[in-house]
């Protein structure tokens, strides 16, 4: 099964019109927590990103919370590798808490679930870096960023899905009356 299919039989991509927490209108919700109600789904997302870092040498792979956890650890898994999980600190970046081990010269592979503008993975490979940790790649579920973003290494995505938005005041799904729907909340 291809990924957007298996996000497709999730119930992960929503069809319609909605209204973005930017205000912006948008023909298509991504509801990417739901692909994580199958095990099996998330091992074969996991495969595809294990399969595109196959002939890189990788120490640990590193995830923020949450879905980054369970992301992590279903890679590292397939890889034969450690796993670690970086959490909200303090500060709210993301950083390495519970005796999280990176040695310097470590070999990081960073995964995490949909990719829009990158905040998190920053936080990541800066934490990583901290620890003089290595950051060999990144490799999420699903890339929807609009131009590309350079981490200062290779990302991998199993899906490629733009995000597509209107500014509310020009949005032709409102010019063709299709009910406007906030979703969430569930
Ligand atoms: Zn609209």
């Amino acid at each position: 099964m291809k990924a957007e299919e298996m996000f497709r039989k999730s119930g992960a991509i929503l069809d319609g019109h909605f209204i973005l927490t930017s205000g912006r209108h948008s023909p298509v919700y991504w509801e990417k927590f739901k692909v994580m109600q199958y095990p099996q789904y998330v091992s074969q997302l996991c495969g595809m990103i294990v399969e595109h870092y196959k002939n890189e040498s990788i120490d640990l792979v590193a995830g923020p919370t949450t879905a980054g956890i369970i992301l992590a650890f279903e890679v590292a898994r397939q890889m034969g590798v450690r796993a670690i999980y970086a959490e909200k600190a303090e500060n709210k970046t993301f950083a390495f808490k519970r005796g999280a081990a990176i040695s310097p010269g470590d070999r990081v592979l960073v995964v995490d679930d949909v990719l829009t503008t990158g905040g998190s993975i920053r936080e990541v490979i800066a934490a990583v870096k901290e620890r003089k940790g290595i950051v060999v790649g990144v490799g999420v579920l699903v890339d929807r960023t609009e131009h590309p973003l350079d981490f200062g290494a290779p990302l991998y995505g199993c899906v490629r899905a733009e995000a597509i938005s209107y500014p509310a005041e020009n949005c032709p799904l409102c010019a063709a009356k299709i009910p406007l729907v906030k979703p969430g909340g569930s």
